[in-house]
């Protein structure tokens, strides 16, 4: 099979891996069988029916780790507003490829996909590559967090996260906590709030303080300051009976240097009325840019760039946070072709200039990595 940039990203599009559900299977089957017949050694896995993970690894040494090139396969849906394009044909318009993860991040898959192809005969006896294609990225990282708690991924020494950048490298992101704070209450009649204990009242008052949280810490020199947004809230049945429970759901964003730990004992006794339920913690992903491999990264892109890059962050989270749980220590880019704003959005696209773009880094940087 010998498929370009481009013709692949539309292979990649034809699956449907709109998560919810998900259903990457088929996808992450494609990809492996792929990887498989260049050479790759390739293992899979389901955390949940149909929810499938790639690992691909190609050479290897003791001497060095390999470089891992990672990107997720799933999707976000379509939206409520309605497509001028096929979301999962591949259109072309120009050098616009449409499709729904076109940039988001189909493109850059496939571009790790074709860097991988053009090593696959050269990479014995050299520190090697591995590849990690995750389900389940889109709201919440899950696909990365089970694969963590396998022993599939073994070492990495450095790592690409394709998601896009138009091909800027990025030295990182901020991390995030997310958590349901309850309030309990004791029900009563509208009538008589004197013999109840309002839950909504609780949420109130704890609502205030958190709007008023300090996190005391300095601004990060790149990421800036953490923040702290409450996003949902819910309580009470019926307008005439005081509420026996109320919940609000809080998402932070850290910057490093933080110490997630200390941050959840400040947040509970600023809320003591609050019982914690932390569903995501991930910690931020950073590397120094002056740190070596990273300032090679930055002369490698620099001609697609068109100038020297300055050291920038992604706004958006990746798997990198949880993979780093095993490849720890790992200097990390997140460098990828689609184009960040349109990640999301209707009428999706990526250009095709870029993605093939993207595979010239991607093979340059694992040229350079397994010298
Ligand atoms: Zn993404």
């Amino acid at each position: 099979m010998t498929q370009d940039a481009v013709s692949l990203t539309k292979s990649l599009l034809r699956f449907d891996t709109v998560n919810p559900p998900g259903r990457e299977r088929d996808c992450a089957r494609f990809a492996g069988a792929m990887l498989e017949e260049w050479g790759f050694r390739v293992g899979y896995h389901e955390y949940a029916d149909s929810r499938t993970s790639v690992v691909a690894r190609a050479g290897g040494s003791d001497a060095k780790p390999p470089l891992c090139l990672t990107g997720h396969l799933d999707v976000v849906p379509l939206g409520a507003r309605k497509w001028t394009r096929d979301p999962f044909s591949g259109e072309t318009d120009g050098d616009k490829l449409y499709g729904r993860g076109a940039s988001d991040m189909k493109a850059g898959v496939a571009a790790i996909l074709l860097a991988a192809r053009s090593f696959s005969k050269h990479l014995n006896n050299t520190a090697g590559v591995v590849i990690v294609l995750t389900a389940a990225e889109e709201g919440g990282c899950v696909g990365s967090a089970q694969l963590a708690k396998t022993q599939l991924l073994g070492k990495a020494g450095a790592m690409i996260v394709g998601e896009p950048t138009s091909n800027y490298p990025l030295v990182g992101h901020k991390g995030s906590i997310k958590f349901h704070a309850h309030f309990k209450g004791v029900s009563a009649h509208g009538s008589m709030p004197e013999l109840g204990v309002n839950a909504i009242y609780k949420a109130a008052r704890a609502l205030a303080r958190l709007e008023a949280f300090d996190f005391q810490v300095p601004q990060h020199p790149v990421m800036g300051r953490p923040t702290l947004n409450v996003g949902t809230i819910e309580g009470g049945n019926t307008v005439n009976a005081v509420p026996d429970a109320a919940r609000i759901g809080v998402d932070i964003r850290t910057v490093p240097g933080m110490n997630h730990d200390e941050l959840l004992e400040r947040i509970r006794s600023a809320i003591p009325e609050a019982e914690l339920d932390v569903f995501s913690n991930l910690k931020p992903v950073w590397t120094a840019p002056d740190e070596e491999w990273i300032q090679r990264v930055f002369e490698i892109c620099r001609p697609y760039v068109g100038e020297a890059p300055a050291a920038r962050t992604a706004p958006y989270m990746t798997d990198a946070a949880n993979l780093l749980k095993v490849y720890s220590g790992a200097p990390t880019v997140v460098l990828g072709p689609g184009e960040a704003a349109m990640a999301h959005q209707t009428d999706e696209y990526a250009s095709q200039e870029r993605t093939r773009q993207a595979v010239a880094i991607y093979e340059a940087l694992i040229k350079d990595w397994c010298r």
